[in-house]
């Protein structure tokens, strides 16, 4: 029996028609067919498979259900990931330890290669736009954009309680803003006392 896995037979189908806006029930009937002709195998949930192969940037959303494969533009991301003689020479440069918190591989962490500028505003994978990061690090940095906006309203509501002289709203400000300082949560922003 074939060895095909469920990605692979997804992407056979985009291959075979770059280019084009490809409406769900088209690609759903054909890959459930032949996975089960080839591998005898059922194959579930082909939307998670394809919306997976969306995020890691194989495939462009159009619409709900609609996508397109771009081989111009599968190969513009795969150069905006690092390669590994790249990372090499970035954690090298910054000590294979994570810029923010120091900690690195004598300690036993996994470190990653991040881009300093992300990739979806536009980073580039230079060596100038690297940095190593540790787990912790990495995954604040991905997903701590929302206390971003939290922590600069409350810098911005300090500030201006500071103007008229409202010493308790400063007060409440100033809790939550030492809450973000002593985790260390966004300290790139920063809060002038
Ligand atoms: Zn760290």
């Amino acid at each position: 029996m074939n060895k095909i896995t469920q990605a692979e037979i997804i992407m056979e189908f985009f291959k075979n028609n770059p280019k084009r806006d490809i409406h769900h029930p088209e690609i759903v009937d054909w890959v459930l067919e032949e996975f089960k002709n080839r591998t005898g195998k059922i194959f579930r949930d082909p939307d998670r498979q394809i919306r997976q192969l969306h995020q890691n940037g194989y495939l462009i959303k159009i619409a709900k259900g609609v996508y397109r494969y771009d081989p111009d533009f599968v190969e513009k991301r795969e150069l905006e990931n690092f390669n590994q003689a790249q990372k090499e020479i970035i954690l090298k440069r910054d000590d294979y330890r994570c810029v923010i918190c120091g900690r690195g591989r004598k300690d036993g962490i996994e470190l990653h290669v991040d881009h300093i500028k992300p990739k979806d505003k536009g980073g580039k994978a230079t060596i100038e736009n690297g940095q190593t990061l540790c787990s912790t690090h990495n995954f604040r940095k991905k997903n701590y954009k929302q206390t971003e906006t939290g922590k600069k309203m409350f810098i911005r509501l300090y500030e201006a309680a500071k103007k008229i002289g409202d010493t308790e709203t400063m007060k409440f400000c100033a809790q939550i803003l030492e809450v973000f300082e002593e985790n260390d949560i966004n300290g790139h922003i920063i809060w002038k006392k």
